[in-house]
C-alpha cells in the first residue's frame, strides 16, 4: 500500500446520526480545506477544534452542515495528517461528502489502511493493529476487554521483554565469538541457559492462552438439536432474551435452521435451532432434518433436548444416541421435568441436566456444564493475553529454537548458539511486526472494514 498519498472513507456505519469522514494523508490538510468552509479557518492555528461550518460541494454550492476538526501528525490515529468532518448522517448525504473528498484529490482508502498507516508509522505495533480489529468485531465482554489490553500494549510488552533478554544472550554469545581465547570476565554460562528456560516458560504459557484467543475471537456454534417438540425452540428464545423461533405445540414448526449470535457466560456464540429430528413428513422437513444433522457435525457443543415427559423415554435416548455418536462436547438437557417433578431419570454417559423452560429452572446448571465444555480446563478469571493463531505459529517456532540455543551454549559452542538465538528472536520480530513479510501485513489489514 502506498503510505504517501492522501486517502479518504467513511469511518462509521451507515444509517446513523452522524457520519464521519476520514482524511489522511500529506494533503488532508488542503483537501479539508477545499470541501469544508466555516467562520473559523481549518488551518494550524485551530488544530484539534471541533469548527462548525458547511460542505463545499465540487460544484461550488454549499452542501450540508459539518464539524471539522484538523489532526496534524504524528499525533493522530495514523501518525500522520488527518482531517474528519463529521456530517449528517444517512446514505446520500455521507456519499455526497466523500465523492467530494474524492473530487478535491484525496484517494478511496482500502480495507484497514488507517490502521496500516498507523503500523507503519510506529503508533502501533502489529499485535496492537491486530486488536484493533478484534475490538471491532467482539462479541462478548471478555471479548472486548481481551482486545483493550492488547491494544493496550500488553502482548507487545511481554514478547518485547523476551526478546530483549534474547538479544542479550545473543550479544554475550557474539563477543565470546568475537574474543575467543581471551581470559575476560564472561558471565556464568548457566545464567543464560537459566534465562532459556524461563522464556520457554513464558512462551508455554502464552500458547496455552491460544485455545481461549481462538474461543473469544471466533466464538463457538452451539446447535440445539432433539426430536420435535422436545422445547428447542423455546429454550433458544430463554437464552436470546427474546423470542426469536416460533413456539408451538404442534410438532415440526422448525422447518430449516436458525442462526442468531448471542454470549453466554462472557462467551461468544452462535446459537443455532434445527428442525426436529424425525422421520420427515415432507420434502421440505427432510432438506431442514438434513441441515440439522450438517449443523450437529458442525457444531462445537451441543445442547441434545430430551422431553422428560415423553412417554417412552428409551427412544428419547436412542434418538440421542443414534445422531450423536462420537461426537465430543454433547449436553443432554432434559427439559419439561414441571411436568415430572418426581420422576427419576435414566443416567446417561453424556454430561446432562435437567431443566424447564417455561419455569425457568436449571439454567445456571447448563450454563455451568456449557462453560466446563467449552474450556475444558480451570478457567478462573478472564484471560490478560490470548494469541492468536499466527501469533502462536510464530511463538511455536521461537519455542523450538530454545533448547538448541540452551545446548550450545552449554557446550561453549557460540556459534551455533547464536543460529538458533537468532531463529528465536526473528520469530517474536515477527510477532509484533519488527520484522515482517508484506503477504501477512496484506493479510492482516485486509481483514479490517474500510474507513479503519
Ligand atoms: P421444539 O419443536 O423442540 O422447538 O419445541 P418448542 O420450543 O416449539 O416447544 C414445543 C412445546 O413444548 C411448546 O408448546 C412449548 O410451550 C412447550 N414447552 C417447551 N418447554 C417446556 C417446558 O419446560 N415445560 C413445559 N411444560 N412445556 C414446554
Amino acid at each position: 500500500m502506498n503510505t504517501e498519498d492522501t486517502i479518504c472513507a467513511i469511518c462509521t456505519g451507515i444509517g446513523g446520526a452522524i457520519s464521519i469522514i476520514r482524511i489522511a494523508g500529506n494533503d488532508a490538510l488542503k483537501v479539508g480545506q477545499k470541501i469544508w468552509c466555516g467562520q473559523a479557518e481549518l488551518s494550524s492555528k485551530n488544530s484539534r477544534k471541533m469548527l462548525l461550518g458547511k460542505i463545499i460541494l465540487q460544484n461550488g454550492s454549499v452542501g450540508d452542515s459539518a464539524l471539522a476538526v484538523y489532526m496534524p501528525g504524528p499525533n493522530s490515529y495514523t501518525g500522520g495528517d488527518v482531517v474528519e468532518l463529521h456530517c449528517h448522517g444517512g446514505a446520500l448525504a455521507t456519499r455526497q461528502t466523500l465523492d467530494t473528498a474524492l473530487q478535491a484529490g484525496a484517494r478511496a482508502a482500502e480495507a484497514g489502511e488507517f490502521t496500516f498507516r498507523a503500523f507503519v508509522n510506529g503508533k502501533m505495533d502489529l499485535t496492537q493493529a491486530e486488536a484493533v480489529c478484534d475490538l471491532i468485531t467482539a462479541h462478548s465482554d471478555m471479548a472486548l476487554h481481551l482486545a483493550e489490553r492488547q491494544i493496550q500494549g500488553k502482548l507487545s510488552d511481554n514478547i518485547g521483554e523476551m526478546r530483549k533478554e534474547l538479544v542479550d544472550i545473543l550479544a554475550e554469545s557474539e563477543s565470546r565469538m568475537d574474543f575467543a581465547g581471551e581470559d575476560l570476565d564472561w558471565k556464568d554460562d548457566s545464567i543464560f541457559i537459566d534465562k532459556l528456560e524461563k522464556i520457554g516458560a513464558e512462551i508455554a504459557k502464552l500458547l496455552e492462552s491460544g485455545r481461549e484467543g481462538i474461543v473469544l475471537r471466533n466464538g463457538i456454534r452451539v446447535v440445539l438439536a432433539g426430536k420435535p417438540n422436545t422445547g428447542k425452540s423455546s429454550l433458544l428464545n430463554l437464552l436470546l432474551g427474546f423470542d426469536r423461533a416460533i413456539v408451538t405445540q404442534v410438532a415440526g414448526t422448525t422447518r430449516d435452521t436458525l442462526e442468531e449470535n448471542a454470549n453466554l457466560r462472557g462467551i461468544p456464540v452462535t446459537l443455532i435451532d434445527t428442525a426436529g429430528i424425525r422421520e420427515a413428513t415432507d420434502m421440505i422437513e427432510g432438506i431442514g432434518i438434513d441441515r440439522s444433522h450438517q449443523s450437529i457435525k458442525q457444531a462445537q457443543v451441543v445442547f441434545w433436548l430430551l422431553d422428560a415427559s415423553a412417554e417412552d423415554i428409551d427412544s428419547e435416548i436412542s434418538e440421542m444416541n443414534t445422531h450423536t455418536v462420537d461426537k465430543e462436547n454433547l449436553i443432554a438437557i432434559w427439559n419439561k421435568t414441571d411436568l415430572v417433578k418426581h420422576k427419576t431419570l435414566p443416567e446417561l454417559p453424556c454430561p446432562s441436566v435437567n431443566i424447564s423452560v417455561i419455569n425457568s429452572t436449571g439454567i445456571a446448571d447448563l450454563l455451568d456444564l456449557f462453560e466446563k465444555a467449552v474450556w475444558e480446563f480451570p478457567h478462573t478469571e478472564e484471560p490478560e493475553i490470548a494469541v492468536n493463531a499466527r501469533h502462536a505459529k510464530l511463538l511455536e517456532e521461537a519455542i523450538e529454537a530454545l533448547p538448541g540455543a540452551a545446548e550450545n551454549l552449554g557446550d561453549n559452542d557460540w556459534e551455533l548458539a547464536a543460529v538458533h538465538l537468532r531463529a528465536a528472536i526473528s520469530a517474536l520480530a515477527l510477532i509484533t511486526g519488527e520484522e515482517s513479510d508484506p503477504d501477512i501485513l496484506d493479510n492482516i489489514f485486509s481483514r479490517f472494514c474500510i474507513g479503519k
